[in-house]
């Protein structure tokens, strides 16, 4: 159905380790946009799913499409991100003797389609930009701060605002508000919100206070596959999800 814009499909994806299906015909689209949560017991093949978008791991079978045209199965690591797919990991990485200001900085100038020596100067666009990251990361009032003074709440900000330097279509978030406090949680929620739309987000998550708060859509995998979509009360309602919490 091309009726909307579709941004990422996964079609029938298939990864196996030693005959064991990590994905087993996974098949999934989100839209130009969208903010999709990703949820399912661990095992469930979420990991996997971030690794063959971003083309960590060949999936044995299947398709995946970024946009209408690019197949990510035969893309490098380098070339899908450069397409515009940002990846966050779950711990934050920053560079954390150098200042909030300085990693956004080093990430702009790190981005291949740019290709600006690290010790040029900034152009006023270019300082905009940051400014403008370092607000929408709530980090203005910290920006000579070194990254390695915040709090872990304010480092995985900064490096999400490392992400948004390079421009991504699509961002994947891996569990993003782990060992947040409830403050951080909620206004990483509403960062989340404000970015979707201009982009898409893909959101790995356990917490679902959280994914209650982002609102979107969700998608509950289970052994490799997608066992259930929907707003999360419907999900959450749905007696086989029930039934794959509960049996654990
Ligand atoms: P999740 O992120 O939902 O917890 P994963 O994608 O990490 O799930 O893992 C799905 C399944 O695939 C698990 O049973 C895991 O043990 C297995 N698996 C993942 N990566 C590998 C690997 N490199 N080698 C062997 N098995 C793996």
């Amino acid at each position: 159905d091309l009726s909307h814009d579709v941004i990422l499909y996964l079609d029938d994806i298939t990864v196996s380790f030693d005959g064991f299906r990590a994905l087993n015909k996974l098949s999934l689209a989100i839209d130009a946009g969208e903010l999709r949560c990703i949820i399912g017991p661990n095992g469930a093949g979420k990991t996997t799913m971030m690794d063959v978008i971003t083309g960590k791991t060949r999936p044995d079978e299947g398709k995946a499409f970024f946009g209408q045209t690019l197949d990510l199965t035969r893309m490098s690591e380098p070339e899908i991100a450069h397409a515009g797919i940002g990846r966050k990991f779950q711990k934050p990485t920053v560079f954390e003797q150098h200042t909030v200001f300085e990693n956004l900085e080093l990430a702009m100038k790190a981005d291949k389609r740019v290709r600006r020596s690290l010790f040029a100067r900034l152009t006023a666009e270019e300082g905009d930009r940051i400014a403008a990251v370092l607000e929408r990361i709530r980090l203005a009032g910290a920006a000579d701060r070194s990254a390695g003074l915040l709090s872990h709440g304010q480092k995985q900000w900064l490096e999400i605002g490392m992400l948004l330097m390079q421009e991504p279509k699509l961002l994947l978030l891996d569990e993003p508000v782990a060992g947040m406090t409830d403050d951080e949680t909620e206004r990483t929620a509403e960062l989340f919100v404000s970015l979707a739309g201009e982009h898409s987000l893909v959101v790995v998550e356990h917490d679902m206070a959280f994914v209650e708060a982002l609102g979107g859509k969700v998608t509950v995998l289970h052994e490799g596959s997608v066992l259930a979509e929907g707003d999360l009360a419907a999900v959450q309602n749905d007696q086989r999800v029930i039934e794959v919490y509960l049996g654990r």
